[in-house]
């Protein structure tokens, strides 16, 4: 006999209190952080300089340059990759809003390509036809910490001379083919925002192997010069440049965080492993998959409802918030993630970047349409998914996860029942 789920009155799955929030701060991070402090250099200094050498050897990278965001890290790969005002790059239809404004940032103009529903990535088989004359780049996004088939995006780029950006920004860990994300297109970049696996508050790292990126994402990083704030500046703009350094006391928590990605990593592997294989059977649950040559890093354990089979499609993403609502009502910290499929997004739909409709009317760009009819997987996924993100990550162990795997359960075995619910 099932007992009555939380959200008509029943007793909840998991007590308040049983999740431990990300990240936890030990000693370790407190000793990095007041060193700095203490130092005398609180700008671009020693921890700065330590940790792009740090972060580039976990990563297997020639060059990493430390940033104040991953958005900032994107916009230097868009640069370094010599795309002009008007040129088009493709990105992914599902994703972060900046994965596709940073390509606004340098006046070049998205084209996006839906998505595959079974990697939630960019759907590979469609990015040939999205390919014109004007086009320089293609975005990956390693979403939710999987990564694109970067076999067949590299084969299709090398054949129409395309650079490959990579935005790691959630996928720091993530393999392909045994390499690490990062080493896989031309130039990448990562994220240390707080929720992601390597945190620092804010913070993002720019990496390459090619001298002559790192170069040109170098001058787009600090006022257009040619010297990095460690060596004797001529304080010359040699080009149009940003601020997009990093500060020591936040490179130093960084670093500290550094020394324990490999447990966070695979702390939250055996967690999502623990979970799918309970989950296995659940009625009406699409579990994510894991393909061959392919290591997730499980930033995000992101589940979809068969909705189809429920009879909810016509609404479908207010039916997935009563699942969404009746699970947290158990005490599941589930969450619906992007509700807008980006050229969903007013900046595009409106093209309303820099008014007068740039960069859309510059004279070297050509028209582009965002008709939305053209990313039905992406709207599909946007409104029937909710992630499980941080009560999967360290500290939090196996025995939430049993709970949380035994609220799933009680919930998707009724969900028949939430028809009766208000919408939420
Ligand atoms: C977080 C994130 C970004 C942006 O990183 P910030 O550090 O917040 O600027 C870009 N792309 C993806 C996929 C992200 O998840």
């Amino acid at each position: 006999m099932s007992s009555q789920l939380a959200i008509f009155g029943g007793a909840p799955v998991i007590p308040k209190g049983t999740f431990q929030a990300w990240p936890l701060v030990n000693e370790v991070d407190e000793e990095y952080v007041l060193a700095s402090l203490r130092g005398t250099n609180h700008a671009f200094g020693p921890n700065c300089v330590a940790f792009e050498k740090e972060f580039a050897a976990w990563n297997g990278n020639q060059y990493a340059i430390t940033t104040n965001s991953g958005t900032a890290a994107l916009h230097m790969c868009v640069a370094a990759c010599g795309c002009s005002e008007g040129d088009e790059i493709i990105v992914t239809a599902y994703s972060w809003s900046s994965s596709a404004t940073c390509i606004l940032h340098h006046n070049c103009i998205p084209v996006f390509v839906d998505i595959d529903w079974e990697t939630m990535n960019i759907d590979v088989a469609k990015i040939e036809a999205a390919i014109t004359e004007k086009t320089k780049a293609i975005i990956v996004v390693h979403l939710h910490g999987l990564a694109v088939d970067m076999e067949r995006v590299m084969a299709i780029a090398a054949k129409h001379g395309l650079k490959v950006i990579e935005d790691a920004c959630q996928a720091h860990g993530a393999k392909f083919q045994g390499k690490k994300v990062g080493t896989l297109g031309h130039c990448g970049a990562f994220s240390f925002n707080q929720n992601k696996n390597l945190c620092s508050g804010e913070g993002g790292m720019f990496v390459t192997d090619d001298e002559e990126l790192m170069k040109k994402a170098r001058m787009l990083w600090s006022f257009g010069e040619t010297r990095t704030p460690t060596e004797s500046r001529d304080y010359h703009a040699y080009a149009l440049g940003w601020m997009y350094r990093n500060n020591d006391l936040t490179a130093a928590f960084g670093r500290a965080q550094l020394t324990r990605l490999d447990l966070y990593l695979e702390w939250q592997r055996n967690n999502v492993q623990l979970l799918d294989k309970q989950l296995e059977g659940v009625p009406y649950l699409i579990r994510p998959t894991e393909p061959e040559q392919h290591e997730h890093n499980w930033y995000n354990y992101v589940l979809r409802f068969d909705l189809a089979a429920l009879n909810q499609m016509h609404n479908a993403s207010q039916f997935r918030d009563k699942i969404v609502a009746a699970l947290r009502a158990e005490g599941v910290e589930a969450v619906v993630w992007q509700r807008f499929i980006l050229p969903r997004m007013t900046v595009f739909q409106a093209k309303n970047a820099y008014g007068y409709g740039a960069p859309w009317t510059s004279p070297h760009a050509q028209l582009v349409d965002y008709a939305l009819e053209q990313y039905p997987v992406a709207q599909r996924h946007s409104d029937t998914h909710v992630c499980l993100v941080q009560s999967l990550r360290y500290p939090n162990g196996p025995e939430l996860t049993e709970l949380i795997t035994e609220a799933i359960w009680k919930v998707m075995t009724q969900v028949e029942t939430l028809e009766e619910l208000a919408a939420v």
